[in-house]
């Protein structure tokens, strides 16, 4: 451990940085949690917080709190296949049945104030600049509060929780694996007066669709679509974000009878990578670790799971004695083994492929049993890995011998 400055410094206060500087707190370590950002203040990401990551908060005392500043939940899913419609809700997983969807002006503060609860010591308005180093190992950072002059900070970590375009991660140039370009976009806004029951999902050929409840009454609405397609739908925004939701049923017609209360906002950038992350003197959670298509709403959840290995493994670490690498690299093996399932899924649902036999049938199949919906809906939270789902016996159960070895000759046909 540091003999001076703190234990942790995490750089980066959001889902990631503020969770992680939250746990550690907790657990006794003195931790300093900076952003260049001030809070509440809002970032370019819709919210949808999956079952498990509602889970964590819950586990974290913190659920209640989302609730009661008003945060619905969605329980009640209905998944628009474009041929089949599945309704139901998710399976109820470590004390959590619901999906949870708040704006990051509420959630990120929420995850900040419960930081400084824990003793961290947070600053906002404070920009990183560059790490320390004594020979091969970081040992702080160097920045400045906005207005200030330059000042540096040592630790016997320094985590970088600063995002998908992470400077911590630049500087110590973390190798990046199973790195994938953007294959989509992304593109949302927020109405008022679109009453939703829970939450809608509609896949179309090119686009996917999701529509939930937030905060201040208001519905989120978000369309993905091919990266192939950006430059046509940039060109008029307004105008294919309605057409694409006039065809999902009347899902149109119902946010046109309503207004809406914010701007769009449309990105092109969302990779797909892993990155090594930890090495001398650092670690990355979040983002800045692994980020992956936002088709499957997966990073907030991510960034919760991470924040709980990476601060297994540092207080493990420290109640060793303070050697760090063998603690750390259980963070990258737990981690990588927990995110690659959903991360093959998530690259799947992103290349827009069209549906296979296999689904087709598997989504016909599950449409008159309650209880198979209610599972598949627990995959696509992240709950349930997808190979439990397609395991040979389930999909034997669900489509019958002669139905199961049908739609498996056509998709192998087809490939
Ligand atoms: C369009 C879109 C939609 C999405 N929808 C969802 C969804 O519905 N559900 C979901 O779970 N995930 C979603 N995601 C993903 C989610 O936004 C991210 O996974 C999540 O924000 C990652 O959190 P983070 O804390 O790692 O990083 P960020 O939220 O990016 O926070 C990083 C912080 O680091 C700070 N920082 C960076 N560099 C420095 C520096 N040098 N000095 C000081 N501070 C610094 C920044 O100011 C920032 O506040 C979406 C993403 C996009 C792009």
């Amino acid at each position: 451990m540091s003999a001076r400055g703190y234990d942790v410094i995490v750089v980066g206060s959001r889902v990631a940085g503020a969770a992680t500087a939250m746990l550690l707190g907790r657990r006794g370590l003195r931790v300093l949690a900076v952003d260049r950002a001030r809070f509440p203040s809002d970032t370019l990401s819709t919210h949808q917080v999956q079952v498990p990551g509602v889970a964590r908060l819950h586990r974290w005392g913190l659920l209640d709190r989302l609730a009661a500043a008003g945060t619905p939940p969605a329980r009640d899913i209905r998944l628009d296949t474009g041929g089949v419609v599945l309704a139901g809700r998710y399976p109820a997983h470590e004390g959590a049945d619901a999906l949870y969807s708040p704006r990051r002006t509420l959630l990120d503060a929420l995850l900040v104030d419960a930081a400084r609860e824990a003793g961290v010591e947070v600053r906002e308005g404070f920009d990183v600049d560059e790490l320390v180093r004594d020979r091969d190992r970081v040992v702080g950072v160097r920045g400045r509060q906005r207005g200030g002059g330059p000042v540096t900070e040592s630790a016997w970590l320094v985590v970088g929780a600063d995002g998908k375009r992470s400077m911590v991660a630049a500087a110590v140039r973390a190798p990046a694996y199973r790195e994938r370009p953007a294959s989509t976009f992304a593109c949302y806004t927020y109405w008022s007066g679109v009453a939703v029951a829970g939450g809608e999902f509609y896949q179309r050929p090119g686009r996917t669709v999701a529509v939930f409840p937030t905060n201040d009454g208001l519905t989120i609405a978000y369309v993905a679509g091919r990266a192939a397609d950006f430059p046509a739908f940039r060109a008029d925004v307004e105008g294919q974000y309605l057409s694409t939701l006039d065809g999902c049923g009347d899902l149109g017609a119902r946010v046109r009878a309503g207004e809406r209360a914010e701007r769009f906002r449309l990105t092109p950038d969302v990779p797909n990578a892993f990155r090594v992350p930890h090495g001398p003197g650092w670690a990355l959670v979040g983002d800045a670790g692994l980020v992956m298509d936002p088709i499957t709403g997966q990073g907030i959840g991510n960034a919760f799971r991470d924040a709980e290995l990476l601060v297994d493994a540092v207080v493990t670490a420290v109640e060793g004695g303070g050697r760090p690498d063998a603690a750390l690299a259980g963070y990258r093996a737990r981690r990588d083994a927990a995110a690659g399932p959903m991360y093959d899924l998530t690259l799947d649902l992103a290349s827009f492929r069209p549906t296979r036999a296999v689904d087709r049938a598997l989504f016909a199949a599950l449409k008159d049993r309650p209880a198979a919906v209610d599972q598949f809906l627990g995959v696509l939270s992240g709950a349930i890995p997808m190979s439990r789902f397609r395991a040979p016996g389930n999909l034997l159960n669900l489509l019958g011998p002669r139905a199961l070895i049908r739609v498996a000759a056509a998709d192998l046909l087809n490939r």
